[in-house]
């Protein structure tokens, strides 16, 4: 019975069905001509989704297994809340930024609003979130965390496990083997939401800017139908998208911005360089000018990420500097490469010292001592909230080690721009609001 509680299944994803549960419509009439699937909110004409019989199918959401009018969901609602103790081990401090943000949530998940809270890369969200969670649980609130990236959520769930030690905790994706179960804390990806209704009191969407998140109506459905009608959404951002910045702009979302991170240093700005025809230049086999005396300069102090816009580009840019670096341990990685994974822990292991990447590397992995360089900054590969991203890879850690962000362009861009733009506002606000320490 638990099972059902908060979901939204077909037959065939469950294990055990009881006497007990509720049958909810899989799609809804919408015109004489159109129907709406209501686990994805996908609109379809009826004609190009006619099985047989009168029955009809959604083919937007077919991955997650075949939705039709001919089934119906399975459904319970969540019981009642009940208050109950929770072992919550954090002995960790919070800085002024983000305990100012971990009390505007706690009284936002206290009134069910929605929010989003908008931290600089870096600032450390996720420590942020503890006390609130907290405070749910013990409520007998339930909660849940999703990312639109499964290694995002591989990377919290034994964080949050750590947090919360005797806490029944399931993590959620689509190539999990473990059976689901019912626990009042789960870390999923955002698809995993479209098979839950009015389930979570607090529902928290990391890193909401991401692919495939952003632009997706189906997740974004997945996301309303999930958290409850007096729940509270909170979106996590580094780099708020147009969309929620209008949210927040027309009050429909509360906005905390936490600009500063937890060392208390400012965020390193981008320095912009002039590279002629540089695409050109890599594509003949030569390095652009002036990048062989960038590389000789950022190497003295740091490793180095260079940033690529293609996977042609990438590779003939390892193969020239290679003969140039003779002894500099490098390497090429890109999501189509087998040994992504490896070649990722050498550059963390510093097997490497220089890293040519295209933008899988943009968000969500930390090194230690590295500068950045975005070689033809200027391509439409590298969205404004990419560079940002890109940028927010230097001077994570404790250690100061003078690392540097270079955006090498042939002609720079509005992205470019707003990019560099944002870093310097949230460096102003940080500085306004005491969290920056000066060098
Ligand atoms: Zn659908």
């Amino acid at each position: 019975m638990k099972e059902l509680w908060g979901r939204k299944v077909l037959l065939k994803e469950i294990k055990q069905l009881t006497n007990h549960y509720q049958c909810l419509p899989t799609m809804k009439e919408r015109t004489i001509k159109s129907i709406e699937c209501l686990r994805c909110g996908q609109i379809h004409e009826k004609h190009t989704v006619s099985l047989f019989n009168g029955v009809y199918f959604c083919p937007a959401c077919i991955q997650l297994g075949r939705v039709d009018t001919g089934q119906c969901f399975y459904h319970l609602p969540e019981p009642e809340l009940i208050p109950r103790s929770v072992d919550f081990s954090w002995e960790g401090e919070l800085t002024k930024g983000q305990q100012e943000v971990s009390d505007s949530l706690l009284t936002s998940a206290d009134k069910g609003e929605s929010k989003m809270i908008w931290a600089v890369t870096g600032a450390g969200k996720t420590e942020m979130l503890f006390k609130t969670i907290y405070d749910c649980l013990s409520k007998g609130k339930r909660v849940a965390i999703a990312s639109p990236r499964v290694d995002v959520c591989m990377e919290l769930f034994p964080r949050i496990q750590a947090v919360f030690p005797n806490e029944e905790m399931i993590l959620l994706h689509g190539k999990m083997e473990e059976d689901y179960r019912y626990t009042k804390l789960l870390i999923c990806t955002t698809h995993q939401l479209l098979r839950f209704f009015q389930a979570f009191d607090l529902l928290i969407i990391d890193e909401v800017d991401a692919f495939p998140f952003v632009g997706n109506p189906l997740l974004q459905y997945g996301v309303t139908q999930a958290v409850k009608s007096n729940g509270s959404l909170v979106y996590l951002t580094a780099t708020p998208t147009k969309d929620l910045m209008k949210k927040t702009s027309q009050n429909q979302l509360k906005l905390s911005i936490l600009p500063a991170r937890y060392h208390r240093r400012s965020l390193p700005v981008p320095k912009l360089k002039w590279c002629n025809r540089w695409q050109k230049r890599v594509t003949r086999g030569k390095a652009p000018s002036g990048l062989v005396a960038l590389i000789r300069q950022l190497i003295a102090n740091n490793d180095l990420l260079i940033f690529c816009p293609s996977i042609v580009l990438m590779e003939q840019l390892e193969k020239t500097l290679r003969k140039t670096f003779l002894d500099i341990p490098l390497a090429c990685v890109h999501s189509q490469d087998a040994e992504r994974i490896e070649k990722v822990l050498n550059m963390r292991n510093k097997a490497y010292r220089i890293l040519i990447t295209s933008t899988i590397l943009e968000r969500g992995v930390t090194f230690d001592g590295v500068s950045v360089i975005v070689l033809g900054a200027n391509h439409s590969v590298f969205s404004t909230a990419a560079l940002v991203q890109i940028a927010g890879r230097v001077d994570r850690k404790m250690k100061y080690t003078a690392g540097e962000v270079w955006f090498l362009h042939d002609g720079c861009t509005q992205t470019i721009k707003a990019a560099v733009q944002q870093i310097k506002k949230m460096n102003r606000i940080g500085r306004e609001r005491g969290l920056i320490d000066e060098l």
